[in-house]
């Protein structure tokens, strides 16, 4: 089979992931027979700067039909980070309807967990995010003429289709992996959005009677992600909910250097986005040393996507192996001091 990637490597950390995982990426599938060719995109946040756009008018129609997207990051210490992420991400997650964020997290061998006890594969947990809108539907505004005081409104916005949309996803996953699926809302606050989010998680979950369904208030989540975190399997929640959680999956799981993201489109109309969990990082951007590993493992899941499974696993058990693996280079978010490229050349080595 043969493969059209897009790749937008994007800002800081970002860039240097992508620019180091990238060739990994093609040649180990080429190792398999899939002939994989990528066309990079410098949207970001320098085209902001330049032009005045991170990316161009037309940028959903230059990407639609290409198989997949790899994203690395965007976020700029120069542009503020609401316009960094609605001038890229959000137009292209919601443009491609891609509604289901699916984020696992996993602690492998050889990984500590800041978790006191926790050890390999003790963490084994997958977030399904509502991706496309909720508390990120970008509705709302700013009055400023008219009040004493300033009013600023934040709409969130749930529809049947998009909340269905992961739902069913998330209780697919849980009937094929332990049979329990975590609800987490905040339904107690949030009457009209939280309450009509459950209903939906009650209904679909007639269609499966397999599936133990157990709801968390958002802060309880948070809580038991920390303090008993080997108990869930899969959760789902809405997009500002999921994205918290999974930062919390990522460093309980050792890093957010280790945490690899999909933005799926579930009718697969358009392509899905593939990224790490993490951010540009501006504390470490410029320096080459960030973690590669959630970008390969995000082109792990780019490939089970597309029906890939030898080149996903491969990649996976190469991941797995070398963190295992106590002499390889591993780099400073998880206890190394080794540079991104020490990490993509050794994992090569492996591979291919
Ligand atoms: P971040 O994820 O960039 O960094 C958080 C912390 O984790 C930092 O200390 C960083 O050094 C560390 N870290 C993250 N990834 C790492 C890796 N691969 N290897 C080693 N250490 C790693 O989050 P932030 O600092 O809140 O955000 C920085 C910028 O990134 C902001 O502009 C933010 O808006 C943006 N951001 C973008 C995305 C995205 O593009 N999807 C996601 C999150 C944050
Ligand atoms: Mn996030």
């Amino acid at each position: 089979m043969s493969y059209d990637i897009a790749v937008i490597p994007g800002d800081g950390i970002g860039n240097e992931v992508v620019e180091a995982v990238e060739p990994l990426l093609v040649d180990v599938a080429a190792a398999h027979g899939v002939d994989v060719s990528t066309t990079w995109f410098d949207w970001g946040s320098q085209r902001y700067l330049d032009e005045g756009a991170l990316m161009p008018d037309d940028g959903l129609d230059r990407l639609e039909s290409f198989d997949a997207i790899l994203l690395g990051a965007v976020g700029h210490p120069d542009v503020p980070d609401h316009v960094t992420l609605r001038g890229l991400r959000l137009p292209i997650t919601k443009g491609f309807n891609q509604h289901v964020c699916k984020r696992p997290s996993y602690l492998f061998e050889g990984v500590d967990s800041p978790l006191k006890g926790y050890t390999d594969g003790d963490i084994d947990l997958v977030v399904y995010r509502q991706n496309t809108e909720g508390e990120y539907a970008d509705v709302g505004g700013r009055e400023h003429r008219g009040f004493e005081n300033e009013v600023a409104v934040q709409a969130s916005v749930f529809t049947r289709e998009a909340t269905e949309a992961v739902v069913r996803p998330a209780f697919e996953a849980a009937s094929e992996r332990d049979g329990k699926l975590t609800n987490v809302t905040k339904s107690n606050a949030q009457a009209h959005s939280m309450v009509f989010w459950d209903d939906i998680v009650e209904e679909v979950s007639e269609e499966y009677p397999d599936v133990e369904v157990e709801r968390l208030l958002v802060d309880a989540a948070s809580m038991d992600f920390v303090r008993r975190p080997d108990e869930f399997d899969v959760v789902v929640a809405s997009n500002l909910f999921g994205d918290i959680l999974t930062d919390i999956g990522g460093i309980i799981s050792g890093s957010l250097g280790l945490a690899p993201s999909t933005n799926i489109n579930p009718d697969r109309t358009y392509p899905s986005m593939f990224e790490p969990v993490h951010g540009s990082a501006f504390d470490i951007m410029g320096e080459g040393v960030a973690n590669p590993l959630a970008t390969v493992l995000s082109g792990a899941l780019m490939f089970d996507h597309l029906g890939e499974d030898a080149v996903a696993d491969a990649l996976h058990d190469a991941v797995a192996a070398q963190l295992a693996d106590n002499d390889a280079p591993r780099t400073a978010d998880i206890g190394g001091s080794a540079a991104t490229v020490d990490v993509t050349d050794e994992l090569t080595e492996r591979l291919i």
